[in-house]
């Protein structure tokens, strides 16, 4: 029989792997499939065949039925290129009531709760089935999730309530917006600036597209929001340009100009919508520039994009993490998370982890022993409700 770890060894042990996102997190991985089915779990990984360096582990206890509860957390973190650390940032270090470490908080304390009450629950025995998703790619947009969760409705049983543990400083979080970014590149075409009227300029084409941008924002913030939106901060979508570049000198019309365009969008407006609103506008600025010069175009590159989570009515994983933090205020958080993926693809989801996102990412980034603890009791009432 394995050793059973407790939750801060197994937390231990995964920041020991430096998984940060750009590297393997194939030696975790191996690590943590070797404990489990050590302890009789059964697990499956996914390996991403465009970056077969990489895999999500799934893995299932109990009865092999559908309704799982699932704890979904992500395998990779932020590097630390650049920062500051007092220690090394692979090796947990316990001071002042504060476990340091990367990945303490962001997130491998959850997923080193979930692990435990997995094996915690194998053992115990469980009447409803226990899952765990880890994912990769999570810090590089959200990227690895999706197939993720594809392959886990092949490959076991399906569960019905999600909890994402992202810190949250356990509470349930039931909403948060959901975004996306395109890369818009302006093709125009070149002449002196003394007879612009001529030429294209691609640099003046995107400003047109920006300024729409521009109103757009303004007349989404005087609309009275909805219900779900006037929880956010703002309560309204936004559209946003945070880079640009383009031209080559100040008396010729600009060839060719660069820039990124996204939007945030409060969840219960659809993706959809705002994708056709955004590329139809660069349609009719194309076609503008086209009865100009024929030749001249706008390139659109859709880059990543993370759905929404929408607060359910009456959601099965926003009951089940209420009644095991006893929190029942209204909670939305301005991050996107797995958790608008796992809606998505039909799971009642919430997000609801120890630690304070404030933390994350940081250099001598920590979990409060206190918040670890607190992880720890959610795990315990999740298995004696899975076990009776
Ligand atoms: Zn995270």
């Amino acid at each position: 029989m394995a050793a059973r770890l407790s939750p801060l060894a197994i937390m231990t042990k995964l920041v020991s792997f430096p998984t940060v996102s750009r590297d393997t997190n194939l030696p975790l991985v191996d690590w943590l499939e070797d404990y489990l089915t050590g302890h009789g779990i059964e697990t499956h990984r996914w390996i991403d065949p465009e970056q077969p360096h990489k895999a999500a582990l799934m893995a299932h206890a109990g009865p092999r039925v559908e309704g799982a509860v699932v704890l979904s957390g992500h395998s990779d973190v932020v590097p630390v290129d650049g920062q500051d650390w007092d220690g090394d940032p692979f090796t947990v270090v316990e001071r002042d009531g504060k476990y340091f470490g990367r990945g303490t908080c962001d997130m491998k304390g959850f997923d080193a709760l979930a692990i435990w009450a997995l094996v915690e629950g194998h053992h115990r025995g469980l009447q409803r089935p226990l899952q765990l998703a880890l994912s990769f790619d999570e810090e590089l947009g959200c990227t690895g999730a999706p197939p993720m969760i594809a392959e886990m409705q092949k490959l076991l049983p399906k569960g019905s309530a999600v909890i994402v543990g992202e810190p949250s400083m356990m509470q349930a979080v039931t909403g948060h917006k959901g975004g996306q970014t395109f890369r818009i590149e302006v093709w125009g075409h070149e002449v002196h600036s003394s007879i612009m009227h001529t030429g294209v300029s691609a640099v003046m084409e995107a400003a047109r597209v920006i300024q729409w941008a521009n109103e757009v924002n303004a007349a989404e913030a005087s609309r009275a929001p909805s219900d779900v939106a006037a929880m956010f901060d703002p309560p309204f979508t936004t559209l946003h340009t945070g880079l640009i570049e383009g031209g080559t000198a100040q008396n010729i019309t600009a060839r060719q100009c660069r820039f990124d365009l996204g939007f945030r969008a409060v969840p219960d407006q659809p993706h959809e919508d705002w994708r056709s609103r955004i590329l139809g506008r660069i349609s009719e600025v194309e076609q503008a520039m086209q009865a100009i010069h024929p030749e001249t175009r706008i390139d659109v590159e859709t880059r990543f994009g993370v759905p929404g989570l929408v607060p359910e009515q009456e959601g099965e994983a926003e009951g089940l993490a209420r009644a095991l933090t006893g929190d029942n205020a209204g909670h939305v958080v301005s991050y996107g998370t797995e958790a608008g993926q796992f809606q998505e693809a039909g799971y009642s989801a919430v997000v609801c982890g120890p630690g304070d996102i404030a933390q994350a990412h940081q250099a001598n980034e920590f979990i409060s022993v206190a918040q670890f603890e607190a992880g720890h009791a959610f795990m315990r009432r999740l298995i004696d409700r899975l076990a009776a």
